[in-house]
């Protein structure tokens, strides 16, 4: 990475920063994480190569920022044994489905939307103060506060993780970058 990519990834983090503060102005922004999921394929497929990850994914450069110091801890079991990143695989792949099957249902009128924060797909916490009260369909809101959840749960692994071992160890488990490997190594032998 040249020193101007550094230095645009390293002021990215501020887009993580307001993707959260966001979701107190509405909610419904929170579906911004779209982006996350999608932009990083779209840019494996044009260059071959993990762009976002080398040069624009915000949540690196907060972990980078967050997580300097100089005491670093040696790598635990759990991620060089590949346990944690089969598992972020597993996580992410049944939350995308429950996010999806879910608010499906909630547009169908079959079960009531989730008005609130649910860390880890499991632990209920509390709706967001709103600045701007839009009004949406509760499927849009329910589809909101699930996105925003799973990237304030996964964020905070991240930060967790930067902070107890290195800045950057989430990138060994993250789900997009997994993938982003994966789908390299496909294309590589085709
Ligand atoms: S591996 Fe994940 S967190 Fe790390 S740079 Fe890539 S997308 Fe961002």
């Amino acid at each position: 990475m040249n020193t101007k990519s550094k230095g645009l990834v390293g002021g990215l983090f501020f887009l993580t920063l307001a993707y959260f503060a966001l979701g107190f102005v509405s909610i419904l922004t929170a579906n911004l994480a779209l982006l996350c999921m999608t932009i990083p394929f779209i840019l494996l497929a044009k260059a071959r190569k993990k762009t976002w990850c080398q040069h624009y994914c915000p949540r690196a450069s907060l972990i980078d920022k967050v997580g300097r110091k100089h005491d670093w801890r040696k790598n635990p079991t759990f991620i060089t044994n590949g346990k944690l990143r089969s598992f972020m695989l597993w996580y992410f792949g049944l939350n995308l489905l429950f996010i999806t099957g879910s608010t499906i249902q909630v547009a169908l009128g079959r079960m009531p939307a989730m008005p609130y924060l649910r860390l880890f797909i499991a632990i209920p916490l509390f709706p967001l103060p709103q600045v701007v009260t839009l009004e949406a369909a509760p499927f849009l809101m329910h589809l909101s506060y699930r996105f925003y959840s799973m990237m304030l749960s996964t964020t905070i692994i991240a930060v967790v993780l930067s902070r107890i071992y290195r800045p950057r160890l989430w990138c060994a488990v993250c789900p997009v970058g997994n993938l982003s490997d994966r789908m390299l190594k496909f294309t590589s032998t085709k």
